[in-house]
């Protein structure tokens, strides 16, 4: 939370103010306003942990939801696993307190884990990011606050939360896909997280798309990862300028190959560079390539990109879109095509999703 949201909550607390403030995309109600909203009908509430390798994200939503309070701190994840809960435990503590509740007016916990979640078991199987192994997070976060928790990844969070609140809520079915660093994901059908028949999660971004291709992180060849994250656009992009030392792209990163990034051939492309354009091209053929893959076989009635190449908006979209159709061995003659939209909600779609999986999974 900024200066200005604490302020408001500050004054809000004072003076009984009714206003609201905003927080990126949310509207963040003030007690007042809650209290208000809590005589004229009963409401639930909910409350969301993301954890993420870097910070702890928690979030106290309405049952519409809307954030009702916001709070974060950092992970620190080289530390034992039971100081971090501990630090999860109490953020969500704080939130609770912003937003005027107790721990029993909540309907339930969610939390979600950058990691392998062991669905009969319900404890995380391995979380790399944060080292930990055959882990009862539940367990140990329940010897800290009291209320029903439920536990699930951290994408597919993310999917169900721009399937209830963002981009995706006018579809019963979505896929998220998230470029980043590596690819990201998670499918949605009926408004559920669909973890599979043994439950362990989907991974999009580790389907083949080009048999014996580049190697991924995770060890096998061609996966979709291995050619539309944002490290694989750098490794196309760097390898584009070395045969090309007239490219603008040297420029764009003041001739030094370690400041090229993921925008260093979006943004050349649009200056005109032939060589820029070609490696954005191929970038969007092999995403098309995955995307048409998933669309074929899950035909969801839309995907949802995120992650920080979707920032590139319609330049990426436009040309995505054609190119999934293109690939489509039915195409609209019989099958309608799946939307593809930006994702909207940035890192709150972790929160709200996780903190309503209890109805999702
Ligand atoms: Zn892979």
């Amino acid at each position: 939370m900024c200066q200005t949201e604490k302020l408001g909550f500050q004054l809000a607390k004072a003076f009984g103010c009714v206003l609201c403030f905003k927080s990126k995309a949310q509207v963040i109600k003030t007690p007042a306003r809650r209290i208000w909203q809590r005589g004229k009908r009963s409401m639930k509430y909910y409350l969301g942990i993301d954890l993420g390798g870097t910070n702890i994200a928690v979030g106290v939503l309405d049952e519409n939801y809307q954030f009702v309070a916001k709070h974060s701190v950092p992970t620190l994840r080289q530390r034992e696993a039971s100081e971090i809960v501990r630090d999860m435990a109490d953020a969500a503590k704080t939130a609770l307190g912003m937003a005027d509740l107790k721990q029993e007016e909540i309907e339930w916990v969610g939390i979600g884990a950058p990691s392998t979640i062991n669905p009969i078991k319900k404890n995380i199987i391995f979380a790399n990011n944060l080292r930990w192994k055959d882990y009862d997070l539940i367990s140990a976060f329940r010897e800290h606050f009291d209320a029903p928790v439920f536990l699930a990844n951290d994408a597919d969070c993310a999917a169900l939360g721009e399937a209830l609140a963002g981009e995706a809520k006018a579809y019963d079915s979505s896929v998220l896909i998230t470029l980043g660093t590596g690819i990201g994901g998670g499918v949605i059908l009926n408004k559920k997280i669909y973890s599979g028949g043994n439950g362990f999660g989907c991974e999009p971004g580790h389907t083949t798309i080009k048999y014996d291709g580049e190697m991924c992180s995770c060890g096998r060849r061609g996966c979709l990862e291995a050619y539309a994250s944002v490290t694989a656009l750098i490794r196309d992009t760097i390898r584009a300028m070395a045969g090309d030392p007239g490219s603008v792209m040297h420029a764009l990163c003041e001739h030094d190959m370690r400041k090229v990034n993921g925008r260093t051939a979006f943004d050349a492309a649009r200056q005109g560079d032939a060589t820029a354009r070609q490696v954005v091209d191929n970038y969007i053929n092999y995403l098309a390539v995955g995307i048409a893959n998933f669309s074929i076989f899950f035909r969801p009635q839309a995907f949802i990109i995120g992650g920080g190449i979707s920032n590139e908006g319609d330049y990426l979209l436009e040309p995505l879109r054609r190119r999934v159709k293109e690939l489509d061995l039915y195409s609209e003659k019989i099958v309608p095509q799946p939307a593809i939209l930006k994702a909207s909600l940035g890192n709150d779609a972790g929160i709200i999703g996780a903190a309503f999986i209890g109805g999702a999974l």
